[in-house]
């Protein structure tokens, strides 16, 4: 007779079958305060279906199962093909259903940016490597507006019917757009480029050119079309580049392998070659680089996004693990340290919803010259700080989950895992931080109008108020030094405006811990460090209510 070894308890139970939009407090008030209200429905069915046991499964499985180069067909002929697990094309069909590649363009409303980032919010919790082909696709939009060419593509462009499909443009309901800009010899500096392009006839706006040279990092190669970076008489051009020939052959996009990534695993990202492949400009003729930096306000917004998904379904993980899980006779949750880490986590992911938010209104009013500071300025800054923050809060989540949370089915690793390339693609860190002096410094009266805001919105409180006179001082300052300190005007900039954020629009207990934690002198350089009891009820309550 077998005897049963032991009884299975204090495990935590799935988690699964949640609405992620309506437990998240402050994602519906910003939705509603910033601007798109009339898609809070939507966003509770979105939420639900993504929340579903079923799909959660299916994310995983999208990134188990890596997507695989077939660059030959049997017979040795090139084929460069990408063959992806169909889990991956289930959140591809979703995205493109929700609008996320397009919506903001197809329907210029107020509030649609606003509408979509919190789309994008829910959906980069549960399946991240899905973000990357929809927000090329959709930063690509508004300069391919403007060309001819425009009349073929917009309408699969605009469709919300994901086609998978390899096969000219004409012939497809929907499209994606990937971008190819990083080349072996530099990334960051993107006139280390040796792309060559060579006009089949006059050359110029709208005319078609031959690209030969590589491509280091080309994500999504299946897109049914790269805007590539190339140069002609030593200037650099923006170029569309379609996977298929007009002439009805495959365009030589030579895929040379796939990159073996840490993570973003269900997304494929490759080494492509480039020879006599078929282009077409687009934009201005040798102003290509300024062209394609113009997408980077979208890119990089949609990398705040998603670290910020990622930061939030953490969180929750963690939060969930704390509530059901006991230690020395006592919920985590009751424990005193660890409610501190819970809430300063809590704090984190707040601070960046309302920051994300914001910044996605300053999309969706173009004009406004405050908004025109906060896209310019505030918006790399909180590319370098929020997606260097996620980084070190998603590792504190997992270890929240104690080893369970190291273990491959657990949600943790691919969490972890997913983080850090957000702060590295769309321009890292440092290139982050001296892109925010640069626009200070070209822009100074943006850079002035951002500073008197944030002068008056800190005034009535005594340590936002020193903080701002600090930061102010050193953005005064020109020359090498004040590059060596970039990081610090980033940081400062993104905590100030997203404490004044909080105070504006949270509840006190929020507001207050977020300003003493970061502002108090006696937090730390890792989450949950305190000198003080802070209050935890109410954040811990507000983070995740079940
Ligand atoms: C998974 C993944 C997918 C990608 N997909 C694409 C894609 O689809 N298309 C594409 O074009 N690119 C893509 N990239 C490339 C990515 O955009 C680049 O890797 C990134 O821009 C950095 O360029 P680099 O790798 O050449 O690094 P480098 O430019 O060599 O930079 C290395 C480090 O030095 C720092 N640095 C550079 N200059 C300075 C300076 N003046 N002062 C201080 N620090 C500095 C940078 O911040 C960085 O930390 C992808 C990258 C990854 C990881």
């Amino acid at each position: 007779m077998s005897r049963s070894t032991h009884e299975v308890s204090n495990q935590v139970p799935e988690w699964a079958g949640f609405n992620l939009y309506q437990t998240d407090r402050p994602l519906q008030e910003g939705v509603a305060r910033e601007g798109a209200p009339w898609h809070d429905e939507a966003l509770g069915r979105y939420g639900a279906q993504l929340g579903l046991k079923d799909t959660i499964a299916l994310a995983r499985d999208a990134n188990r199962f890596k997507p695989e180069l077939e660059a030959f067909d049997p017979c040795g002929r090139r084929v460069d093909r990408v063959r992806f697990h169909p889990a991956w094309h289930h959140f591809l069909g979703m995205a493109f259903e929700q609008g996320m590649h397009s919506s903001a363009w197809a329907n210029p409303q107020p509030g649609a940016q606003v509408a979509r980032a919190a789309v994008y919010l829910l959906h980069g919790q549960i399946e991240a490597g899905s973000l990357c082909p929809v927000t090329m696709t959709s930063a690509a939009i508004p300069i391919l507006q403007k060309e001819p060419l425009f009349s073929t593509i917009g309408p699969p462009l605009y469709s919300r019917q994901y086609d998978s499909r390899d096969l000219p443009v004409e012939q497809k309901t929907g499209m994606t757009i990937g971008m190819g800009l990083t080349e072996k010899q530099g990334g960051s500096d993107l006139r280390a480029n040796t792309t060559l392009a060579s006009p089949l006839g006059v050359g110029g706006r709208g005319e078609a050119y031959r690209l030969t040279g590589h491509k280091w990092f080309f994500s999504a190669p299946m897109s049914d079309a790269h805007l590539v970076l190339a140069t002609h008489e030593e200037q650099f051009s923006c170029f569309y580049v379609p996977r298929w020939h007009p002439d009805g052959h495959k365009n030589p996009i030579r895929i040379q392998r796939l990159k073996d990534k840490l993570g973003n695993c269900s997304n494929a990202s490759a080494e492509v070659e480039f020879d006599g492949t078929h282009a077409v400009l687009v934009g201005e003729p040798g102003r290509g680089i300024v062209t394609l930096v113009k997408m980077a306000a979208y890119t990089r917004l949609d990398c705040i996004l998603g670290s910020t998904a990622l930061l939030r379904q953490g969180l929750v993980q963690a939060l969930h693990h704390a509530r059901h899980r006991k230690a020395f006779g006592r919920l985590l949750i009751e424990q005193p340290l660890m409610r501190s880490v819970l809430t300063d986590l809590a704090l984190e992911s707040e601070a960046a919803t309302v920051l994300s938010l914001r910044l996605a209104r300053a999309l969706d009013n173009t004009d406004d010259p405050l908004e025109q500071a906060y896209r310019r300025i505030l918006t790399p800054a909180a590319k370098f700080w929020v997606c260097k923050r996620a980084i070190e809060a998603v590792g504190e989540c997992m270890e929240a989950w104690g080893g369970n949370g190291y273990i491959e089915e657990a949600p943790l690793p691919r969490l972890y895992r997913e983080t850090p390339v957000n702060s590295i693609w769309e321009g890292s860190g440092n290139i982050m931080c001296l892109d925010v002096l640069r626009a200070l410094k070209r822009q100074p009266e943006l850079a002035d109008l951002l500073g008197t805001a944030l002068l008056r919105d800190c005034a009535d409180d005594a340590l936002l108020n020193s903080s701002a006179h600090q930061l102010l001082a050193v953005m005064s300052e020109a020359g090498p030094v004040q590059d060596a300190c970039a990081r610090y005007v980033a940081q400062e900039l993104v905590l100030l405006t997203q404490a004044n954020l909080l105070r504006r629009h949270a509840p006190a207990a929020v507001a207050d811990g977020f300003i003493q934690s970061r502002f108090g002198g006696r937090g730390g350089r890792v989450f949950g460090v305190t000198a003080f009891k802070p209050a935890t009820t109410g954040v811990l309550q507000r983070a995740w209510p079940l």
